[in-house]
């Protein structure tokens, strides 16, 4: 296990009706209040107009339309808006698009350029306005973590960034706000959930039963309660499991003591560059064959540990076992109704080349993935994914 920071001071209200603690909560940070919201789904769901009376003693702006995979052009709107009003508080309602978006508009109105030096790497992340939010899709973990992503349609890049302080303040985390989410993001968000698991858990440190032991727990919890909440949307404990499986999927302890880059996030992030496709259903689509190309006799104690204790397989053979368990986490995926090859979410084989080029150069996979992978093998990768697939 490596050294690490553990640092997760988010202030966690969790269950229902636990709005009576919203103007206090954010009352903690001023009265200024950007109100930072996605297409609508807050509006027909009825939570837009509970957070406003929540809030009638606040002073709020609005920013609404943030799009899933948030346009750096919002985050300039946004950081727009906090300046002209003098915000003191950014409440961010909605799924990780939102909160991401919310994160780096904070960021923003503490940096003098423009705010996509941020997303590059070409400033460093520093003050940020305080961050609270509402969360309605269990999916990232942005609601517990430091981490945002950004694109730019202009130039094609989905880039991650982060910094301490974007980490929420305060996290308001109802179960049945997610009730409304439909069946397509509901597998999306678990299967990025899933994938947030994979990218610690299949990483080259070892000695890291704690994490990977957690890990496997709450894969078995997304595994679980994905299909209750697909055929019974309203189910609250189906919903409450995978929320809080997603907070602690990716709030850093998973990942803790762990070095390494991760493999399908980064082949992801070109997919949705090029195509705007839903993040969740890219992993799902990339995981099972990143998991077949991963395979290798110095992998597979992991795989089949994976296959084992994730999926229960008997299979003697460590090789056999970890293909049998791709071929579940394939059939799993399928099973939650995810289109699982790219001409369905309307990928052919035009970019795939350029894509897998993109992929090596935005990422550390080529030295520091748990297999390291160049363009070649990205794109291999990539033509699996153009078709059904069977690993057994
Ligand atoms: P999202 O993009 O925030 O939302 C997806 C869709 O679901 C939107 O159309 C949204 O509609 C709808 N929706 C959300 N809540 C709903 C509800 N309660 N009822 C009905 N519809 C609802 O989805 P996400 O998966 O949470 O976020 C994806 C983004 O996060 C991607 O850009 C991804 O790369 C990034 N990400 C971030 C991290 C991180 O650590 N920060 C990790 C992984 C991924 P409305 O817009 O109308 O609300
Ligand atoms: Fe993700």
């Amino acid at each position: 296990m490596e050294n690490f920071r553990f640092y997760v001071p988010t202030d966690v209200y969790f269950g229902r009706d636990q709005l009576t603690h919203l103007a206090e909560a954010v009352g903690r940070y001023g009265k200024k209040v950007l109100l930072a919201y996605g297409g609508g789904s807050i509006k027909r769901n009825g939570l837009y107009d509970q957070v406003v009376a929540a809030l009638a003693d606040f002073e709020i702006t609005e920013l609404s339309g943030i799009e899933p995979n948030p346009r750096i052009e919002t985050v300039r709107k946004g950081v727009d808006l906090c300046r002209m009003h003098e915000v003191d508080v950014i409440l961010a309602v909605g799924g990780g698009s939102t909160i991401d978006c919310s994160k780096v508009i904070g960021a923003g109105v503490y940096y003098d350029g423009d705010a996509w030096d941020l997303v590059v790497g070409k400033a460093k992340v520093g003050k940020v306005l305080p961050i609270v939010d509402i969360l309605t899709l269990a999916a990232t973990g942005s609601e517990m973590n430091r981490g945002a992503v950004i694109s730019n349609m202009e130039t094609n890049e989905k880039l991650g960034t982060g910094g301490w302080e974007m980490i929420p303040k305060v996290s308001f985390l109802d179960p049945s706000n997610t009730f409304t989410v439909p069946e397509y993001q509901t597998a999306a968000g678990s299967a990025d959930i899933m994938s947030h698991l994979f990218e610690n858990y299949f990483k080259r440190t070892t000695g890291t039963d704690v994490q990977d032991f957690v890990s496997e727990g709450l894969m078995k919890a997304v595994i679980k309660n994905c299909p209750i909440a697909l055929k019974e949307p309203d189910n609250y404990d189906a919903r409450a499991n995978l929320m809080w499986a997603s907070t602690w999927a990716l709030n850093g302890l998973t990942g803790s003591g762990k070095k390494g880059a991760w493999s399908c996030h980064a082949i992801e992030h070109e997919l949705s560059a090029y195509y705007d496709i839903t993040h969740g259903i890219g992993l799902a689509i990339l995981t099972p064959r990143w998991m077949a190309y991963a395979l290798n006799d110095e992998t597979v104690e992991k795989f089949a540990q994976y296959a084992r204790n994730v999926w229960n397989v008997q299979e003697a053979v460590p090789m056999m076992a970890a293909r049998i368990g791709i071929q579940k986490t394939y059939d799993y995926f399928k099973a939650c109704g995810i289109p699982m090859t790219l001409p369905e979410v309307g990928i052919d084989e035009e970019k795939l080349t350029l894509m897998a080029e993109q992929a090596v150069a935005h990422s550390t996979i080529a030295t520091d993935a748990y297999v390291p992978m160049d363009a070649v093998a990205v794109e291999g990768i990539l033509r699996e994914c153009l078709s059904e697939s069977s690993f057994v």
